[in-house]
């Protein structure tokens, strides 16, 4: 299995802060990669890392085949190749469903609006929304409006989905609908990392769970690791029910 994402030794600190101390990990085409692990123990850092969002001091990051540690990087590059969804929407207000998927694809790839309109649609389709495309943010459930940021993230056609915590801020009877969405897409063959602190859903839907603590890959495996944790601090952490 070719390698999409690959890690290796990549150190962080924020100021005197260790965040990354020497993270490895890979994922390869079509894996679903669940990053669990505590509050703080770099999970969001690593995911900003892999789309470039913050620099590295040390080590190599290589995503579909762009070396992302390297100075020389181009980022727009990078990022037409990954997509990003945060647990914050960040739709535009004054946009409708359909008008803030187009954006990019009119702005960054250039597509005439009509195209534009017709990918939207079959995003909006693939996240069971498209009866809301001319539905503005506010007239739809934070479900809604998360589904809709990962339609948006999708009509840029994206070889990489990186989401983090992206059911943190919605009522657990709306966490469902984002979650399936996040599962048709890997069984659709995604190649996708998530941070999540949805245990059961790491558990079914992922090949590779990755558990960091404190800045590290403390421990790696399929999703049956979480049923016979090797670490105390595995142990702990999903003796939590977090
Ligand atoms: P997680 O996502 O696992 O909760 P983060 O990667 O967000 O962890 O953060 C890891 C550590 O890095 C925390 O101690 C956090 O306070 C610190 N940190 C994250 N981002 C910044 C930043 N931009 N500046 C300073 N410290 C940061
Ligand atoms: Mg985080």
């Amino acid at each position: 299995m070719s390698a999409v994402v690959s890690l290796s030794n990549v150190h962080k600190s924020f100021g005197a802060v260790k965040v990354l101390d020497g993270v490895s990990f890979e994922v390869g085409r079509g894996e679903v990669a669940a990053v669990i692990g505590q509050s703080g123990s770099g999970k969001s850092t690593a995911l900003r890392c892999i789309n470039a969002l913050e620099t590295i001091e040390d080590g190599t990051i290589s995503v579909c085949g762009h070396a992302v540690h390297d100075r020389k990087l181009d980022k727009r590059e990078l990022r037409r190749d990954v997509g990003i969804v945060f647990q914050s929407y960040n739709l535009f207000p004054h946009l409708t469903a359909e008008q803030n998927i187009m954006l990019a694809p009119t702005c960054v790839k250039s597509l005439s609006k009509a195209k534009a309109r017709e990918l939207a649609r079959e995003v909006l389709a693939r996240v069971g929304l498209e009866a809301k495309a001319d539905h503005y943010p506010e007239q739809l459930s934070g479900g809604q409006q998360q589904r809709v940021a990962i339609a948006r993230s999708l009509a840029m056609q994206p070889k990489l989905m990186l989401f983090d915590e992206v059911t943190s801020a919605l009522d657990p009877q709306l966490t469902g609908e984002v979650l399936k969405v996040m599962e048709d897409l890997a069984r659709g063959g995604m190649t996708m990392i998530l941070v999540t602190h949805e245990m059961a859903f790491a558990r079914k839907v992922a090949s590779k769970v990755i558990y960091m603590h404190k800045g590290k890959v403390w421990e790696t495996g399929p999703g049956a690791m979480l049923e016979n944790p090797q670490t105390e601090e595995l142990k702990a952490f999903v003796g939590s029910g977090l």
